[in-house]
């Protein structure tokens, strides 16, 4: 079916309304049994999305997937289980068909001054937040490239950007991340498959929440390098997910989008 563009140009594209759409798709979101994770779950299975989200505890994905729904499913995986990825990869495709969508999502964090952080701190942020995050992304392309389909998203962060006191090993680990997207963007771009991240700024959850009691300056330190004056939603990781995993994001690969309120302005 052509449409016709506003500007009266024909366009090969679907209808506006369903660019959007990820009816149809199936997508891995690891660390979605909470926090962002499972909001974009939400965003992506109202889009239309079937889900499987991952996490090292069962009670807390049970409670997600009774949250979201019959297109939602669960695995339990710890992501830091390297040798499991591929494993998991085949039994989630076995199971549920291709996975078009694969969002990185889980993530850890620490704060201490970088002379306090020990060896193990490093190396167990690391392992987490960049290596488990190319063994899966590994394990998904493989299979995206073979059927010369797929999105891959990685939930990166403003830490990547900027330095932000007491982070050492985050923001290493994201800033790698960082790196890792583009040159996967620039060696998959013929195939059919995309990779992006997401930065997000401050947004409300048990991982900021967390980070903010623990020092009571930083709230108003954040709150004043945002400019629009608020903390971001889960959701709204959700909804920037949605909007670069869909068709809508078709020409958008190797890029890195703030989702912060403004703090990428600059100061
Ligand atoms: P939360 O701590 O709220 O959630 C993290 C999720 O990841 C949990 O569901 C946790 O479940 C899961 N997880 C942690 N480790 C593993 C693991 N080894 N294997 C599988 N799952 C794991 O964090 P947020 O929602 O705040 O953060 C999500 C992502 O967003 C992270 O990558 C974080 O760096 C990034 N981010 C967050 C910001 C914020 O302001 N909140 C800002 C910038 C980036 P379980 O413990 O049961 O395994």
């Amino acid at each position: 079916q052509t449409h016709t563009s506003p500007a009266g140009q024909p366009a090969e594209a679907p209808a506006y309304s369903s660019v959007f759409s990820l009816a149809g798709k199936l997508a891995l979101i690891t660390g979605g049994g909470s926090g962002i994770g499972l909001d974009i779950a939400r965003c992506m299975v109202l889009s239309g999305a079937t889900v499987i989200i991952t996490g090292r505890r069962e009670q807390p994905l049970q409670q997600a997937v009774e949250s979201l729904g019959r297109q939602a499913h669960y695995k339990v995986n710890d992501v830091t289980a390297r040798a499991s990825l591929d494993g998991l990869v085949e039994e989630i495709e076995a199971d549920y068909g291709p996975i078009d969508i694969l969002i990185n999502n889980a993530g850890i964090n620490m704060k201490k001054p970088a002379l306090e952080v020990s060896d193990e701190d490093f190396d167990r942020i690391v392992h987490t937040n960049l290596n488990s995050v190319f063994s899966l992304t590994r394990a998904c392309a493989q299979r995206m490239i073979e059927r010369r389909s797929g999105s891959i998203i990685m939930i990166s962060s403003m830490a990547a950007y900027y330095g932000i006191d007491r982070v050492v090993a985050y923001a290493a680990s994201k800033s790698a991340v960082e790196g890792m997207v583009k040159v996967l963007a620039s060696e998959f771009s013929g195939q059919g498959v995309r990779v992006n991240a997401i930065a997000p700024g401050f947004i409300e959850t048990e991982m900021s929440r967390t980070a903010m009691n623990n020092d009571p300056d930083r709230r108003d330190r954040a709150m004043r390098r945002t400019p629009m004056g608020k903390f971001g939603k889960p959701e709204d990781i959700g909804w920037a997910a949605v909007f670069l995993a869909s068709d809508a994001a078709r020409y958008i690969t190797g890029a890195s989008l703030p989702v912060d309120g403004g703090n990428s302005i600059g100061f």
